[in-house]
C-alpha cells in the first residue's frame, strides 16, 4: 500500500485503471490532495516502434525488440501495481463554462 508523503499513513490507492478516482485522490488522515507518480517505465514505450522497424532486418533484431517489448510491459504492469505518491501541487481544473442554475427565476 502505497504511503502518503505529508503523514506517512497508509492510502487506498484505486485501481491503476480508475482514472476519475486518481484525480481526486486524497489523504484519509490529513486530506492531502495527491497524485501518482508516472512509472518510470512508461518512458521504455516510445522506442518500442523503432526497434520493431529494425527487427525487419534480421532475426536478431527480432529477437533483441520482442524482448524489449516484454520487459518494458513487465515493468510498467509491475509499477503500476505498487503505485507511489507525490502531493498534488496544480488546483483542479475549474469548469470553462458556469451555469447559472440558480439565478433570479424571469
Ligand atoms: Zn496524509
Amino acid at each position: 500500500m502505497p504511503k502518503c508523503p505529508a503523514c506517512n499513513n497508509d492510502v487506498r490507492a484505486p485501481s491503476f485503471l480508475n482514472l476519475d478516482a486518481w484525480t481526486h485522490l486524497q489523504c484519509a488522515h490529513c486530506k492531502a490532495r495527491l497524485e501518482m507518480i508516472p512509472p518510470r517505465s512508461f518512458f521504455l514505450g516510445p522506442l518500442m516502434a523503432p526497434l520493431f522497424v529494425l527487427a525487419r532486418q534480421g532475426r536478431v533484431f527480432e529477437v533483441i525488440a520482442f524482448a524489449y517489448a516484454f520487459l518494458t510491459i513487465f515493468l510498467v504492469l509491475f509499477e503500476s501495481l505498487r503505485p507511489k505518491l507525490r502531493l498534488r501541487k496544480k488546483p483542479l481544473a475549474k469548469p470553462v463554462v458556469q451555469l447559472k442554475i440558480d439565478g433570479p427565476a424571469e
